[in-house]
């Protein structure tokens, strides 16, 4: 039997464990009855947000560069980055620079996610390039598609779907900036990270 691909491979290769505080592996799991995700915001050389869901032990993950929209007539460009630990799920640090990613990640959203598709699995829905999440997080609720558009395999599209959860009000990158895990600002991340090394 050929043993199965690491899914993480990509991951670890283009890090240096010694050097940076990211996690390395997924060792914890919280038992909760529905996958997590997390959207991390991300000041690497360009300001993005990175949207991450659990699918078959890992985080399936995508960097969104104007972050989510509440609007429906948003379609937002979400480009497919290499899948991540269950464990980076928490993480909040600074990178350090010259690092792959250098700069400081912040847990901006956290929570739990819904299959909408319930007779299409998470695996077949990125496979087939249409996912139709029902989020639960603090910042973002209801749902939310991610679709893969032609031509370009890693390139996708993230959507609000029409609920009541849909604001075109509402605009949480520019006015809900602080941390869902610890309160934090991107500032404060940065000098807590300059004060500890
Ligand atoms: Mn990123």
């Amino acid at each position: 039997m050929v043993p199965k691909k690491d899914p993480l491979a990509p991951y670890k290769s283009k890090r240096d464990f010694t050097k940076t505080p990211e996690p390395k592996d997924s060792k914890v799991k919280t038992k909760t009855d529905l996958p997590t995700f997390v959207i991390h915001k991300h000041a690497s050389r360009q300001l993005h947000y990175d949207i991450r869901l659990e699918i078959d032990g890992v985080l399936v993950s995508w960097a969104v560069p104007k972050g989510p929209s509440l609007n429906p007539s948003d379609k937002r460009l979400a480009i497919r980055t290499e899948d991540h630990p269950l464990a980076y799920a928490t993480f909040e640090g600074v990178i350090p620079e010259g690092l792959y990613g250098a700069g400081p990640v912040m847990v901006w959203d956290i929570g739990t996610f819904d299959n909408i598709h319930k007779s299409t699995s998470l695996q077949q829905s990125v496979k087939d390039g249409l996912l139709e999440v029902f989020l639960h997080g603090k910042k973002l609720c209801g749902k939310y598609a991610l679709i893969k558009t032609k031509g370009n395999e890693n390139r996708w599209l993230l959507i609000k779907m029409r609920d009541e959860y849909a604001d075109v009000e509402r605009k949480p990158t520019k006015t809900e900036t602080r941390s869902a895990l610890t309160g934090r600002s991107m500032e404060q991340i940065l000098k807590n990270s300059q004060n500890n090394g």
